[in-house]
């Protein structure tokens, strides 16, 4: 049976626990690997191995790094196939959502290995007789935390820019998805990168997260996940006064107004709580509908979502469920909603047949007549499940989808600019997207408001969010 190991310092190491995680494959129910189940005492030996790694790489000039990310890029995009067919295997993703997320990983390395040589200070004119300017200063050794749902792209989400500006990394990915990151570690080594400048620990998080947290030499976390644990790690981090970004989750609103093209609505709107299984923070899971064209949407929106294709096909339009915990919270809020007295439109149920096999595979679903006070409406499913809402006017739709603990994303669709303008202004949400739903793009800066979280990966933001100013004051 296939071991996955911590990657230190350059080298593959075994656990000092000696303890292993079953992994199981969600296309099909069977335990497909073992994963290391690491320690403190493996986590302070890949900070070791990052601190010791540190200087020379912090040093070299920025160009430097930078062309050694790209030379990342392109061999991730060489390998795309071998770090797709693991990434599958492990999340149960068909290949067309895995080709895009291997594409924009390098695109995240790209865009950070040349963007990193703009980065410059600032002078500031206090009079002639000072020169003052800012520098930025990576922070060190950075801990990124990982979630399972784009193992890869949410790590070079991070990766990137932390090497880029300088810092050297501890990462730590789902124990559901480990094996990308362990290849991708090997990669970024053969092409260029110095060992110990990107060490990967495996394990579970309530072990190896205090671990990295309270290690003094660890600078600044990114952590990717669910608000759980967002707020459990922002506990300890406060002990030491330790800067978090945190990426967070989502029940993110996406408004059809009736002016809209109501066909790109409908389709676009079956794509936004769909991609990835619905396993997706940004996920458009509140839909809301203006009243007038309610009847006639809903019936659009439901021949799209009948017309796809889900399953463990590679040309499927999503595939498994990652986790079984998470296959069976989806069907707990089946029940959450039925007990609401909600009856599904379509899907409510687990995907049967020889198809689907012992897979963790669940129907789109889609919840009519939902109102936004309904627990369906409020909590983030983390599937392919929808809750679709009405609303009377503008106002209406703003206060309902402003009517969240999350703000993490939002859709509008409209041909009225001057709407579109006013009521992006007023939703509180990182990201708004307009007339479609999607926008991965790199370059745009991404993270939330509200319990969604604070700092922004993505866009040229990232390389301060990695990154501490210094004012330096000269009396001339
Ligand atoms: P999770 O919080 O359970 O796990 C995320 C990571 O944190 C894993 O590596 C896990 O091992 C670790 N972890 C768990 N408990 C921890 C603790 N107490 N201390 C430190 N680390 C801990 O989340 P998940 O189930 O892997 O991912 C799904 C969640 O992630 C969803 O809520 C989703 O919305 C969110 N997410 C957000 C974004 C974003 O960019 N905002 C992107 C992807 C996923």
């Amino acid at each position: 049976m296939e071991r996955v190991m911590n990657y230190i310092g350059g080298r593959s190491v075994e656990p000092s626990t000696g303890e292993y995680i079953d992994k199981v494959d969600p296309r099909t129910n069977r335990k497909q690997k073992e994963v290391a189940s690491s320690g403190p005492q493996d986590v302070d030996m890949a900070v070791a191995a990052a601190a010791a790694a540190l200087p020379a790489w912090r040093d070299m000039r920025p160009s430097g790094r930078g062309r050694i990310l790209v030379d990342i890029a392109r061999s991730v995009r060489n390998s795309a196939l071998r770090l797709g067919d693991i990434e599958r295997a492990e999340t149960g993703k068909p290949g067309r959502e895995m080709a895009q997320l291997i594409d924009l990983t390098a695109q995240y390395l790209e865009f950070y290995g040349g963007i990193v040589n703009t980065m410059d200070g600032d002078v500031i004119n206090v009079g002639p007789d000072y020169h003052v300017y800012t520098r930025r200063d990576p922070f060190g050794v950075v801990g990124i935390i990982l979630p399972w749902n784009a193992p890869l792209h949410q790590a070079a989400r991070a990766i990137a820019p932390a090497l880029a500006t300088g810092n050297t990394i501890v990462a730590k990915p789902s124990e559901f998805t480990s094996g990308s990151l362990v290849e991708f570690g090997k990669l970024a080594e053969e092409a260029g990168l110095p060992a110990g400048v990107l060490n990967v620990v495996l394990g579970v998080g309530p072990v190896v997260g205090p671990a990295m947290v309270s290690n003094p030499a660890v600078r600044k976390i990114s952590f990717t996940g669910s608000v759980r644990a967002g707020q459990e790690l922002g506990k300890l981090a406060a002990e030491r006064i330790l800067p978090l970004t945190l990426e967070l989750g989502g029940k993110s609103a996406n408004i059809v107004f009736a002016d809209a093209d109501l066909d790109a609505a409908a389709e676009g709107s079956t794509t936004a709580f769909t991609w990835n299984s619905g396993q997706w923070c940004a996920a458009g899971t509140r839909l809301l509908v203006e009243e007038r064209i309610y009847d006639r949407f809903v019936e659009k929106l439901l021949a799209y979502v009948a017309a796809l294709r889900f399953g463990p096909e590679d040309e499927a339009s999503y595939g498994a469920i990652t986790t079984r915990a998470q296959y069976e919270k989806i069907q707990a809020f089946f029940e959450i909603a039925r007990r609401d007295g909600l009856t599904p439109a379509t899907g409510g149920k687990v995907a049967s047949g020889p198809a689907f096999g012992d897979g963790w595979f669940i129907e789109p679903t889609v919840y009519a007549g939902v109102t936004n006070d309904m627990q369906i409406a409020r909590e983030e499913v983390f599937g392919p499940v929808l809750s679709v809402i009405r609303f009377r006017d503008e106002a209406d739709a703003v206060r309902i989808a402003n009517d969240s603990v999350f703000g993490l994303s939002a859709g509008i669709w409209s041909r009225d600019i001057g709407r579109v303008h006013r009521v992006a202004a007023q939703l509180e949400a990182g990201r708004i997207v307009v007339n479609e739903y999607g926008g991965g793009f790199v370059q745009t800066p991404t993270g939330g408001y509200k319990s969604s979280g604070y700092g922004r990966e993505q866009g040229v933001e990232a390389l301060g969010h990695y990154t501490q100013l210094k004012s330096v004051i000269i009396r001339l």
